[in-house]
């Protein structure tokens, strides 16, 4: 597998394992987190050589993009790794609200700045549409921070076809995030070959669709928190998946990595990926899915594993 891919045409080079960070410091997303094992996270993504880091405002309300720059600080590596992160909610006494206007993005990139110790962010998404403000409009606002030398690519996150295609009206998105893993693969139909298209890079978040695809859950142990109420964790579906997922293990061990490994290798291999940021909880999740860059399957492979989900 390349060792190194540039972001579709944004310039920004990185390892394509990246590192989905919505556990560190996240206290308001899961029970439990304990800050020194995200401080331990971050240093093992370091030092396992992955260098994209995937934050946003929502994980830890701050608390992710703060720890990712006190370590990255504390190490000296800001200019070794390329940071993306997010913006869109505001934590209100009567709940979050969305806000896309351009005075909000432009404030928040203000603040993600400060929390990352850095004067740059490499990769700025618009977390979530705000169904009020004009995509155009929001994405021209991040233009004028990419001029200003603020950020230095434009990202969307969750934004519909429709939505995604005024965004992009005028050219201006490098990459857009979305949901989309082997089974839940629907956005192959519209999105992806739009993203193709438009020079677009297309990073799928959920990857590993939260743990589903590692082949770690079984019949008998399935997952015990908030995964269990999700469709894909219930009744057939789940047992059907995870038969699908054990019988990864002949190719893994064929290739000498982990069934995860597969998967992430696989989607890596999907004609508008360049990168994949799977979560992890702990530094050893972080060793074991840099496993995927020794997995070297052929073509061949990579579409019989989609089929296997298809
Ligand atoms: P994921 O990558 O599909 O799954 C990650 C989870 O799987 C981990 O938290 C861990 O949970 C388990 N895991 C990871 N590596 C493993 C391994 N090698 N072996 C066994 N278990 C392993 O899902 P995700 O973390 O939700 O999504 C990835 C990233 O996408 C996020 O971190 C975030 O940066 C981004 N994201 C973005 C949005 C958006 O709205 N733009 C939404 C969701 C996610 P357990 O140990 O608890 O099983």
């Amino acid at each position: 597998m390349e060792k190194r891919v540039e972001i579709g045409n944004t310039g920004l080079r990185v390892t394509p394992i990246g590192f989905g960070a919505n556990t560190i410091g996240a206290h308001n997303l899961f029970q439990d987190i304990d800050e020194e094992v995200s401080r331990q996270t971050v240093r093992e993504v370091l030092s396992a050589g992955a260098d994209f880091f995937d934050s946003a405002f929502m994980y830890g309300l701050g608390r992710s993009e703060e720890l990712i720059g006190e370590i990255l600080a504390e190490t000296g590596r800001r200019s070794d790794v390329v940071l993306a992160t997010k913006a869109t909610h505001i934590v209100t006494d009567s709940g979050i609200k969305l806000d896309n206007s351009p005075a909000f993005l432009t404030e928040a990139v203000d603040i993600a700045l400060k929390r990352l110790q850095t004067d740059y962010i490499d990769l700025f998404y618009i977390h979530f549409p705000d169904g009020v403000t004009p995509p155009d409009e929001a994405v021209g606002a991040l233009k004028r921070l990419k001029e200003a030398g603020k950020i230095r690519a434009i990202g969307v996150s969750n934004f519909s076809m429709e939505a995604l295609k005024v965004a992009n009206k005028d050219g201006y998105v490098d990459v857009v995030q979305d949901k989309y893993s082997l089974v839940y693969p629907e956005l192959e139909r519209d999105m992806i070959p739009y993203c193709i298209e438009q020079g677009i890079s297309f990073i799928p978040y959920t990857p590993l669709a939260s743990g589903l695809l590692t082949g770690k859950f079984t019949a008998n142990n399935p997952p015990q928190d908030f995964r269990k109420e999700r469709p894909h964790f219930q009744g057939q579906a789940y047992l059907d998946t995870i038969a699908k997922v054990d019988s990864l293990q002949g190719l893994a061990d064929k290739h000498h990595v982990s069934i995860a490994n597969i998967v992430l290798a696989t989607t890596l291999g999907i004609d508008g990926i360049d990168v994949v940021i799977p979560g992890a909880k702990s530094p050893e999740q972080v060793r074991a899915n840099m496993k995927t860059l020794d997995a070297d399957l052929t073509h061949e492979e990579v579409e019989q594993v989609r089929a296997l989900f298809k």
